[in-house]
């Protein structure tokens, strides 16, 4: 919202006269207008308003304002602070200057609430950043039994040394003398008739935030944010579907004024030389020798922990035959340790030749068949 020179006035007038009722009592909850047993989140809210009224910003050249802005800030500083209400309430304010009581620059206080310390029409909670969007590639195995893993990130954060106002200290930040800290100017332009045009432009030595720094941030150089790798420990659980999102909340780049966005990180199953997944299920090949498929076999798989897992068939196992394992597939995402199962197909390691004694001996056990060339299906 633009003040226009009227409505600066009658704020004005109506200011003078509150600011002379408080600085009467200067006492704190009278100050920020809440009662003595206000909450600290009333308390906050109060600030909150009352400081973004007062703010010399919008109230340019006004000593009453701007006496009112740093009585509001002192008046949190305490409040906001456990133990220094609690010394205020007791003793008063004889109590906290026993203790060397400093007040903080009331811009500062302020710039933790709204950064930077430009105006803006909205409330910083309503301003978000954007997502970060990254793929996390991920081992079945790593899926099968769950795991912890370290990515570093390079993210840009509120500025450590400014806070995000971009100043070398809060002391040179200064209201803009070119347009009074209004951060708008009036331009009068003369009519063709002898009237009088009057233009609204935004100051173009602030750009319109009504203050300039001085000293730019060392750290920063005004920008107020850096760039810092930080490291964040994505939790893959057991059973994760491939393509899950995990999300951690607000972590994105951090500028002035906005709340961060969020950084999702999308599971990518890499694919396992031995096992195949379809949902919980897991599916895997075995290759066995035509002996084994014809009186049966004891073998194991190595499962995706290590373990082995036993096989053992008695009957005839032709190939392409698929045998289900229970219970042995993939954990099912919060399943309660249930688990889908595991498919193992064999196909059959044929012999390259068979020799002439071989060959005679089978006939003795295999008949050959009346119609083809071929054997056929006996039971021996
Ligand atoms: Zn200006
Ligand atoms: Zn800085």
């Amino acid at each position: 919202m633009r003040l226009t020179f009227s409505s600066i006035w009658w704020s004005l007038s109506l200011l003078i006269l509150f600011t002379e009722l408080v600085l009467c009592g200067e006492d704190y909850y009278a100050i920020l207008g809440v009662r003595k047993d206000s909450t600290s989140r009333e308390i906050k809210k109060k600030y909150k308003q009352l400081s973004k009224k007062y703010h010399p910003d919008k109230n340019p050249g006004d000593k009453e304002a701007e006496e009112k802005f740093v009585q509001l800030a002192q008046a949190y500083e305490v409040l906001s602070d456990d133990e220094k209400r609690a010394t205020y309430d007791r003793y008063g304010e004889e109590g906290l200057k026993g203790n060397a009581q400093e007040f903080h620059n009331p811009f500062d206080i302020f710039e933790r609430f709204f950064g930077g310390g430009r105006r803006s029409r909205t409330d910083p909670e309503e301003t978000k950043g954007p997502n970060i969007n990254m793929d996390l590639e991920v081992e079945l195995k790593e899926l099968y039994l769950g795991t912890e893993i370290n990515v570093d990130i390079s993210k840009q954060t509120i500025c450590s040394h400014c806070g995000g106002n971009g100043a070398k200290s809060a002391n040179d930040i200064v209201v803009c003398s070119s347009c009074n800290g209004r951060g708008v100017k009036l331009v009068t332009q003369k009519m063709g008739g002898g009237g009088i045009l009057q233009m609204q432009t935004t100051c173009e030595v602030c750009e319109g935030r009504g203050k300039i720094i001085k000293t730019k941030c060392p750290l920063c150089k005004g920008k107020k944010v850096q760039r810092q790798n930080e490291q964040l420990t994505v939790t893959v659980e057991r059973g994760m579907p491939d393509g899950e999102e995990i999300v951690f909340d607000k972590e994105a780049d951090e500028a002035p004024e906005t709340v961060p966005g969020d950084v999702i990180f999308t599971l990518k199953m890499v694919p396992n030389p031995v096992f195949t997944r379809k949902g919980d299920d897991l599916y895997t090949e075995k290759t066995i020798t035509l002996l084994e498929s014809l009186i049966g076999f004891e073998s194991d798989i190595t499962h995706l922990d290590g373990r082995k897992v036993p096989v053992r068939r008695d009957a005839v196992t032709p190939c392409d035959f698929v045998e289900k394992l229970k219970g042995e597939g993939m954990p099912k995402y919060k399943g309660n340790n249930k688990k889908g199962d595991l498919y193992i197909r064999f196909s059959v390691d044929f012999p390259k030749a068979v020799s002439a004694p071989v060959k005679e001996e089978l006939k003795k056990y295999f008949k050959p068949s009346k119609n083809t060339k071929g054997s056929e299906h006996v039971e021996l």
